[in-house]
């Protein structure tokens, strides 16, 4: 990497320059310059590249399946995660795999070091410490940045990951802070410049916990939560645990918590009127769930080491935005905290977004040429969400500079793909973030197989690198070999029940394949019919299995949603009362009473929309017309 310094700015030119060295910004400038683009990553300060604001933790549901596509395409959170981790948790494990989310806790400062790493090591790429305080526009197109010093950067695309810092105001009940994160400065000049190019934008808002000092808590009465002893890893690159593990604590809030909170409303900036922005609704403050879960008395909260050497300890699920004395009273209503030391507050941010339906697929912005918009600021929340779209918006400027058209992700083979076309064809009026229920293609996205549906199309896009070709390509002739395999061995159902099996006396023979498919045959059995398969590859044998398993449900669900496409057009009757119809979101049901969209179409482009819903939507908007066929010819 060339860290270079201001004053040798004037003679630099880029091909592409990306503003924020955080989660979007890092997979983005990584992206960028592994497409072969010259890549220059500006920053306020080289040493946070990699901060993680809020918990230190990747992954989750839907997350984690995000991580695992960009770690496919090559991009560099899923490895800079393991290098980090030090509780690793399979979410959903007791579900089917398709659900299954890999997530892991951690060390906030081992991460930045291994993004810096990583950032450090990547040809092309050069990082400057420095704040860009507007765009430089000429020709109707973006042509550079200008720093806070007034120097010009030039370059022949521009990507913009300002995170949370554009406009920037910290709330901490009536105190009110500019800044980008705690500790660093807001982004106003750029913000005001966005707004004066007429770009659409609106207000956000998220929150965070106070940290608490390890040593102020009392663990010993606490349930404790241990990692899996299994990690699931989020690169296929990564083969071992480097860092220690640690477990976290679990305890709850308590009704005295809730009375001391309820108490105190009016002084929290989120309730007292001092935030107009909109929060995630899928991640609340603590205010928030005791308000909108009145009947509740008790939350669950995750105490969370925030490292190996640091004493910090990030308590999960009661981010708040109440005076700092009112903290220091609850917090203690905590069994286990009873002596707790906040060592910083929790605190809320506001800052400025943009509407993501200006953008096009690919995340360029449609009214200015040269500019591409990623992460935080497009309107989503969570790492994963950030650098996802980071590689997408990198790449997408590289292949512009280079004539090439935009990559396109689908949402039959991505979450990455369901992510670009929520937010650019239904925009956000609320923090997006992933969930698997927003894909109608879930059976087939699986976090396991991530690399088979990706990793051709980013070879193909020259965003792999060359060790992981090699992986890729010997894992999946491995597998080819083991499938036909498989497929060259098969009995009739008489024989395998002969054998103690209990198949459908039907006289179809069965590859060995489709054996395995079948949750009441596990890999032994089927090797006690062919011991000759016994040789086969572990890893091949539970990969092949999933597949067959899922092969005839992966077939439903695309049949099913291609009827949704084809049914777009079906209007939904007067008739339908949404708040009547069992199975739907209150979410949706308050949303679509709201809209009361004309069409199915109309309804699939509603912020938050399901397929499940979506399907019931259909079911009911036939029945209706059913009903009304019936009366007319009765
Ligand atoms: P960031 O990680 O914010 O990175 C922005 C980068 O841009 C920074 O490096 C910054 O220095 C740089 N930058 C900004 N402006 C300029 C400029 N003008 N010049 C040069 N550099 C600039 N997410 C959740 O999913 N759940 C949560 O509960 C949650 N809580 C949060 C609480 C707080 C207080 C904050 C601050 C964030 C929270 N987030 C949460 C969001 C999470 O941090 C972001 O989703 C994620 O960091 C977004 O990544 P990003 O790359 O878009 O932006």
């Amino acid at each position: 990497m060339g860290v270079f310094h201001v004053k040798h700015l004037a003679d630099q030119q880029a091909d592409v320059i990306v503003i924020g060295g955080g989660h979007a910004g890092c997979d983005a400038a990584h992206a960028a310059a592994r497409a072969g683009a010259a890549t220059i990553l500006i920053t306020h300060r080289i040493d946070r590249i990699g901060e993680m604001s809020c918990n230190p933790a990747i992954g989750g549901l839907g997350k984690g399946h995000l991580v695992r596509e960009i770690d496919a395409l090559d991009g560099v959170m899923g490895r800079v995660a393991d290098a980090a981790a030090i509780q690793y948790r399979l979410l959903n494990r007791k579900k089917g795999p398709a659900v299954q989310g890999p997530r892991a806790q951690c060390d906030r400062s081992l991460y930045r070091k291994a993004m810096q790493a990583e950032i450090s090591t990547c040809p092309r790429l050069s990082v400057i410490e420095a704040a860009v305080n507007d765009l430089s526009v000429g020709g109707g197109r973006v042509t550079g940045v200008v720093l806070d010093g007034g120097e010009v950067i030039r370059a022949k695309a521009v990507i913009l990951t300002t995170g949370t810092f554009l406009r920037g105001t910290i709330h901490i009940g009536d105190k009110r802070i500019p800044g980008g994160r705690i500790g660093d400065p807001a982004a106003r000049r750029l913000a005001d410049r966005l707004r004066d190019l007429g770009l659409p934008m609106g207000r956000l808002k998220t929150g965070t916990p106070p940290r608490l000092h390890r040593d102020s808590v009392d663990f010993d009465r606490l349930d404790q939560q241990p990692g899996d002893d299994d990690p699931t890893f989020f690169s296929t690159l990564t083969s071992r645990v480097t860092a220690s593990q640690v477990p976290c604590h679990i305890t709850h809030t308590s009704a005295e918590t809730h009375e001391v909170i309820r108490d105190n409303l009016s002084r929290s900036a989120l309730f007292g009127g001092g935030i107009e922005g909109v929060g995630p609704r899928y991640c609340p403050s603590i205010e928030d769930k005791v308000v909108r879960f009145a009947e509740k008395t008790s939350h669950q909260i995750f105490l969370e080491p925030e490292g190996l050497d640091t004493p910090l300890i990030y308590p999960n699920g009661i981010s708040t935005s109440l005076p700092e004395e009112v903290q220091a009273i609850w917090v203690r209503t905590i069994p286990g905290l009873e002596r707790a030391e906040i060592v910083q507050p929790g605190y809320a941010i506001e800052y400025d977004y943009v509407d993501p339906r200006a953008l096009t697929p690919g995340l360029a912005l449609r009214a200015l040429p040269g500019l591409w918009l990623a992460g935080q600021i497009n309107g989503t929340t969570g790492y994963e969400e950030a650098a996802a779209q980071g590689l997408v918006a990198g790449l997408n400027a590289a292949r512009a500079i280079a004539g090439q058209p935009p990559q396109h992700f689908s949402r039959t083979d991505s979450y990455i793909g369901v992510m670009l076309d929520d937010l650019t064809s239904a925009g956000v009026t609320e923090p997006y973030r992933m969930f698997t229920s927003r894909s109608e293609y879930r059976l087939h996205l699986r976090a396991d197989n991530a690399d088979q549906r990706l990793t051709p199309l980013g070879i193909a896009a020259g965003l792999v690198g060359e060790r992981r070709r090699r992986a890729f390509e010997s894992k999946r002739e491995s597998l080819a070999r083991s499938r036909a395999r498989l497929e060259a061995h098969a009995i009739t159902p008489s024989a395998a029940n002969a054998k103690g099996l209990s198949l459908n006396e039907d006289g179809v023979r069965r590859t060995a394949l489709q054996l395995l498919g079948r949750p009441d045959i596990n890999p032994e059995t089927l090797f006690g019919l062919w011991p000759n398969l016994g040789d086969l590859p572990a890893y091949d044998v539970a990969q092949l299995a999933r597949e067959a398993h899922y092969a005839d449900y992966i077939t439903r669900q695309r049949a099913e949603a291609e009827e949704l496409r084809r049914e777009e057009a079906r209007p939904l009757p007067a008739a339908l009362t949404y708040e009547a119809l069992p199975g739907l979101s209150s979410e949706l049901r308050q949303k679509l009473t709201a809209r009361r969209p004309a069409t199915l179409g109309d309804a699939r482009r509603i912020e938050g929309m399901t397929p499940a819903a979506l399907a019931l939507l259909l079911v009911a908007a036939k029945r209706l017309e059913q009903a009304a066929a019936q009366s007319r010819r009765a």
